[in-house]
């Protein structure tokens, strides 16, 4: 690919730019029976009193992005850790704030969090400011399309839980038109988005992996003096999201290039369904 472009190959990395992982979400959305949710406060005198106030006293509803409770399931037996992921909203509308529904409304966003598909990306000329190319192969693997026909069937049935009747109404999207595998295909296909968790292009790996691309002090293969540290460390994606998981790494790759000692090693207590292999729930 290198060659290609017009670069010279001065070491041979196979692994560099393969391996492309991100999140893939989805909103959940139902209506709200009751008139508590976000969906009143997008008029222009609502955001004008959310932003004085967070601007004098740093309090209020600008004080918040609002994905304050989040949760994680498992999607079927045999998987020891969650691999769906969620974010509720007490609103209903698009991640950009754009496309609001009327009334009041709330909504999840869902997703699996450990998508088998790998993308990669490349370049195609020496440029360096030309752009990448990006290619992603979303929902490819039959893995990956039976873990999202899970996800919809999962998240309709948490969320038509009794405790949410009160605020319940009728669900907004997918819709309860959308039942069978390809409608959901379907409709998971045109409304999926990416969480912006793009990763892995760059991966640790041990000596005999000829994909890995850096060593477990994060230096790249066969170089010396040359690291990366970034969210294109990973194996495999984070089973949450990115941030905070890239600043655990720059942390410890600190650590690393000032040659501290690592921390002593904790064996905080997580815990695994003990009928995982057989059980979902
Ligand atoms: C819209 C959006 C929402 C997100 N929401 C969340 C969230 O809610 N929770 C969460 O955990 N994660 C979230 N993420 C993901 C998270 O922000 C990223 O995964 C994380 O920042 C990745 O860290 P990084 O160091 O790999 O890359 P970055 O944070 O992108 O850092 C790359 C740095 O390199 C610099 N740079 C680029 N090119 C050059 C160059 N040529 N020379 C010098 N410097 C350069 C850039 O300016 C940037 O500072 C979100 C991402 C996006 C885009």
């Amino acid at each position: 690919m290198l060659e290609k472009a017009g670069v010279p190959v001065l070491h041979e990395l196979p692994g560099v730019g393969e391996n492309l992982q991100d999140h893939l979400e989805v909103y959940f959305q139902y209506y709200c029976k009751q008139p508590v949710s976000l969906n009143s406060k997008l008029d222009l005198i609502s955001k004008g009193l959310i932003g004085t106030r967070w601007i004098l006293f740093k309090t209020g509803l600008g004080a918040t992005n609002h994905f304050e409770s989040c949760g994680f399931i498992r999607s079927r037996a045999g998987l020891k850790w969650p691999n769906i992921q969620y974010h509720f909203l007490p609103a209903a509308m698009r991640y950009d704030g754009k496309a609001a529904v009327k009334g009041h409304g709330f909504q999840v966003h869902v997703g699996p969090n450990k998508p088998e598909s790998r993308g990669k990306l490349w370049i195609e000329s020496s440029d360096p400011a030309a752009k990448p190319r990006i290619l992603f192969n979303y929902i490819t693997t039959e893995q990956d399309k039976q873990d999202w026909r899970d996800t919809i069937r999962l998240t309709r049935e948490v969320l038509q839980q009794s405790a949410l009747d009160e605020y319940r109404g009728e669900e907004i999207q997918p819709g309860m038109d959308i039942q069978s595998d390809e409608q959901i295909d379907q409709w998971v296909k045109k409304n999926v988005e990416s969480a912006y968790h793009p990763s892995c292009t760059c991966k640790m790996g041990d000596d005999n992996d000829p994909m890995a691309v850096l060593n477990e002090q994060c230096q790249v293969r066969g170089l010396q003096n040359l690291r990366v540290v970034d969210s294109s460390v990973f194996p495999t994606i984070t089973n949450g999201n990115l941030n905070a998981p890239t600043i655990m790494v720059a942390e410890k790759a600190a650590d690393m290039i000032l040659g501290k000692a690592p921390l002593p090693k904790l064996d905080a207590p997580v815990w695994i369904h003990p009928e995982y292999a057989t059980k979902q729930r």
